[in-house]
């Protein structure tokens, strides 16, 4: 069933596809038409005047007579012998034609093969961007440009990080058991592969309410698990939707309107299908223009770490200091990392913008005395490149800096995908000598289970936690509690975001080892970072002078 209505639609869209190229091939068929009449005119008026000539001579008794007188030139023999070249030069021409009309057949087969395959995905054999465009054109040439239509954009999650890590084999029959799914939900509906983990469908006339029925039940389908040589994946998808005439000006404009639709939805990372919102759109416009402004101060050096130092609780001294990525603008503004670095994570720019920070940062930080740490943020859309541990080593031979030197940040979300991935990723770094920290340790809900599978050196326990646990005893339990769960498991503690003396001492107190946060310095460019070096802070009750 499915495959019957895959092949109407492939028909049809073929048929779409060389539109162009029938219309010219049925002008040259009228063209020859009207040349076989002129001719077949012609011939009848030289015949009627060669047949009233021959009549008027009385061309056969006159012949015949000639041939009889003159039998000894053998001329009737010669006449046999042309009239049977004549036959069988006739056969050998009909033959010809035949093989002809088989090479046009065969020819005009091929140009329509050759359209359906520059209008075609050859993996999933969906129709291609364009197939769309085909598609559209035929569309606005037709009367049904005028009927409303409803469109969607499907961008599928997590696809990326599976062709990065298990590889395009993998990848590409994941690829192909999605499109399969939306064949199967958008039964009856025009259905494209935009590139990449984007799909397009669009419908005439289609209700609202019905539209989005149908997107819920593509978001589900594709999230059930797909079998893959044994192995289970997990992909989800973004959806958005968009409507002719409401939205769009135009059919053409619809998947315009679809894929900011989409855009914002994986902005508020939305698991509901979203419409298109005109305002939304104009955040959209602005959201690319911060990219292509990231990209540009990228190039310029705009974009440079910054260090904001780790404390030791008992001593008060610098311990290590943690990148934390600072974009200025030629105007003397910060954009804040929250910004840019998510827009990184989501155009993909994040691996590109995190060599620079990180090559500069080792730079930075071979100039520091030996036992000063330098710890650095790892994104998990970076962490999913599988050359990444071998990158950042190769990263610290060139600059330098001593693997032992360096702590690398991880948050939990990083492992929720692959656990085994991950951990022998982490290994191929731990190997080297390089530390492991968890960060923002507490905010996410598998913090407990990732610690009794991975190993790490050290547990940063959250600013959300730091910033009450004063006055809540609550907090103060569970800050107590993550001091101990460390010790227990042989990691240091620190504690970010503080702020007051009092959370210092205090956190001291528990046992906590280190420390970081605006009560001692925000993150500073390095001259300043290398300066500060030789700084004290009260961090113990009894002491309450800063030496410097
Ligand atoms: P994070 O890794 O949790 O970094 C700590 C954040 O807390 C920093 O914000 C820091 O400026 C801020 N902070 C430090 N002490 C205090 C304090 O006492 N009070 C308060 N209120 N805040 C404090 P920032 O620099 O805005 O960075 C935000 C997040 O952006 C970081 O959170 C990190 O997840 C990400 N980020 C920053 N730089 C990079 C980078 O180079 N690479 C990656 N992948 N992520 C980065
Ligand atoms: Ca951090
Ligand atoms: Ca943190």
């Amino acid at each position: 069933m499915l495959g019957l209505q895959f092949l109407v639609f492939i028909d049809r869209k073929a048929a779409h596809c060389s539109s162009r190229s029938v219309a010219r091939g049925e002008q040259m068929r009228l063209m020859r038409a009207g040349r076989a009449a002129r001719d077949a005119a012609a011939l009848v008026v030289v015949g009627i005047v060669l047949f009233a000539t021959f009549e008027w001579f009385n061309f056969y008794e006159t012949f015949g007579a000639f041939l009889r007188e003159h039998e000894f030139i053998q001329l009737d023999e010669l006449l046999t012998a042309i009239l049977t070249l004549g036959l069988l030069g006739f056969i050998f021409g009909y033959r010809r034609l035949r093989d002809l009309q088989d090479e046009v057949a065969h020819r005009s087969r091929a140009e329509r093969d050759v359209s359906w395959i520059a209008a075609h995905d050859p993996l999933t054999r969906l129709p291609n961007r364009v197939g769309l465009k085909q598609e559209i054109e035929r569309l606005r040439g037709s009367d049904k440009a005028k009927l409303p239509h409803m469109a969607m954009v499907i961008d599928v999650q997590g696809f990326r990080y599976i062709n990065d890590i298990y590889g395009n084999e993998t990848s590409d029959e994941i690829l192909v058991n999605i499109a399969d799914r939306l064949r199967e939900v958008f039964v009856g509906c025009f259905l494209f592969r935009l590139g990449g983990d984007q799909f397009y469908a669009a419908q005439e006339g289609s209700q609202t309410k019905d539209w989005e029925k149908l997107a819920r039940r593509a978001i589900k389908q594709i999230s059930v698990p797909i079998l893959v040589n044994e192995r289970h994946y997990e992909v989800s998808a973004y959806i958005g939707m968009a409507r002719y005439p409401d939205d769009a000006a135009n059919i053409k404009y619809l998947l315009r309107c679809a894929l900011s639709a989409v855009s914002s939805a994986k902005r508020e990372h939305s698991s509901e299908p979203k419409w298109f919102d005109p305002a939304i759109d104009e955040a959209t416009a602005k959201y690319a223009e911060l990219d292509k402004q990231l990209r540009a101060a990228l190039k310029a050096g705009d974009v440079r770490p910054y260090y904001q130092p780790m404390i030791d609780l008992t001593s008060g001294r610098i311990v290590g200091f943690e990148a934390l990525a600072r974009w200025r603008r030629p105007d003397g503004t910060f954009v804040p990392p929250s910004e840019f670095i998510t827009l990184a994570e989501e155009t993909g720019m994040i691996g590109e913008l995190s060599d620079v920070l990180f090559r500069q940062a080792c730079l930075d930080a071979a100039k520091w005395p030996r036992t000063i740490r330098l710890s650095f943020n790892v994104s998990p859309a970076q962490f999913s490149n599988r050359s990444f541990g071998r990158k950042m080593l190769e990263t610290l031979a060139e600059t330098g800096l001593s693997p032992q030197q360096l702590e690398v940040e991880l948050t939990e979300s990083m492992f929720v995908k692959d656990v085994q991935l991950v951990s022998a990723m982490l290994e191929e770094l731990r190997g080297a000598g390089v530390h492991v920290a968890i960060d923002d340790f507490g905010t996410g809900y598998s913090s407990l289970s990732q610690l009794s599978r991975l190993r790490f050196d050290k547990l940063k326990i959250d600013r959300s936690f730091v910033s009450s646990f004063l006055d809540d005893a609550r907090q103060a339990m569970i800050i107590r509690a993550m001091i101990g769960l460390g010790r227990g498991l042989g990691m240091k503690t620190i504690a970010e975001g503080i702020e007051e003396t009092s959370q210092a001492e205090t956190l001291q107190l528990l046992g906590c080892h280190q420390g970081q946060g605006f009560l001692f310095s925000r993150a500073v460019p390095a001259e300043q970072a290398s300066a500060m070096l030789q700084m004290t802070w009260p961090t113990r009750p009894e002491d309450n002078t800063a030496v410097s």
